[in-house]
């Protein structure tokens, strides 16, 4: 077990008796020091468990990490058979020299970040780690980071802001019969946070199987427009937004969730889940049923090619949305 591992298991051990809102605010480094010098737990994880690497640390003025990854480490925490370890990044500004979180031991990253680069150790580790096999998942603000790290645009497929402007690539969208890249002006925007549907693409691939055909996703922001490589990506699910009705909407059946394979890793991609800096823990688009079940299901399938959980009931429907 290196550093990095002992450093998850003790913020795992030490976030279990914590809130979920104070539990990731705190894990500056002396506050990290003083937890591991505490707490004497070591991990029970068996064989069988999916080692999740929960990764975050900053977000701009639009979002609030302390709030996005404290509902994801709870919704990842849910699945039996995960143990999830929050890693939380100097803060934005703060020296990145001494951060280099060690993805060996892990079976998937999901990343939760939209900040300040890293420094060039961590980004090859990450690459390195997802290149070998190792499962990637990004989540909704997370598209907005390191637009200039050619390794990172690839494992996400596409993304926006952040300088991925017209000539970036192009962008992926969904037409009758399949998948086309489009050259065509237009970067990212995105409609106002309403409820819509998220239609199934790929009901056979692994994170989809089982799930409606569509489902109304509660009070979330459509990403449109995302840039990218857009190499190895499968669309799993897509939404609209008539531009008639709603606007900034595109009228394309623009990607929600994504399959991306780089080298021999398997990374799911999230356009879904926003929350605001003044949002609370009952943030909708967050705490949907749909993102729920979605996000676990894509995080087992990054880390192993395969999904084991079952449909909760309280899936939502088509016409009606669901929100725990
Ligand atoms: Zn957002």
């Amino acid at each position: 077990m290196g550093i990095s591992d002992r450093f998850g298991s003790h913020l795992n051990c030490i976030m279990k008796k914590t809130s979920p809102i104070l539990k990731v605010a705190h894990w500056s480094g002396a506050a990290v020091l003083f937890a591991m010098m505490l707490c004497s737990c070591t991990s029970s994880s068996s064989d069988s468990e999916v080692k999740v690497m929960l990764l975050t640390g900053q977000s701009s003025m639009y979002h609030n990490w302390k709030l996005s990854s404290a509902l994801m480490e709870k919704h990842l925490a849910a699945v039996n058979h995960f143990e999830v370890s929050t890693v939380v990044s100097p803060a934005q500004g703060e020296d990145m020299s001494g951060f280099l979180p060690e993805f060996d031991g892990y079976d998937v990253v999901v990343l939760d970040y939209e900040g300040d680069t890293w420094p060039a150790a961590i980004k090859s580790a990450l690459e390195k780690f997802v290149g070998d096999g190792g499962g990637l998942v990004s989540v909704h603000a997370t598209d907005n980071a390191f637009g200039d790290w050619p390794g990172f645009n690839e494992m996400i497929g596409v993304g926006g802001w952040g300088g991925r402007g017209d000539g970036f690539g192009p962008k992926i969208h969904w037409f009758e019969g399949g998948m086309k890249l489009l050259q065509t002006p237009g970067s990212a925007t995105h409609p106002a946070k309403h409820d819509f549907e998220v239609v199934t693409r790929a009901p056979e691939h692994p994170v989809m199987k089982g799930l409606p055909a569509s489902w109304l996703h509660a009070h979330d922001e459509i990403y449109s427009r995302l840039r990218g490589p857009a190499q190895n990506v499968t669309i799993l699910a897509t939404a609209s937004a008539d531009p008639e009705k709603i606007a900034r909407g595109t009228g394309n059946n623009e990607p929600m969730l994504m399959d991306i394979r780089y080298g021999k890793g398997r990374v799911f991609h999230t356009t879904l889940g926003h929350c605001n800096k003044d949002d609370d823990l009952s943030v909708k688009a967050l705490n949907c049923v749909g993102f729920i079940v979605t996000l676990q299901r894509g995080t087992e399938w990054a880390a192993t090619g395969t999904v084991t959980q079952s449909i909760p009931s309280d899936f939502p429907g088509s016409d009606v949305v669901s929100v725990r």
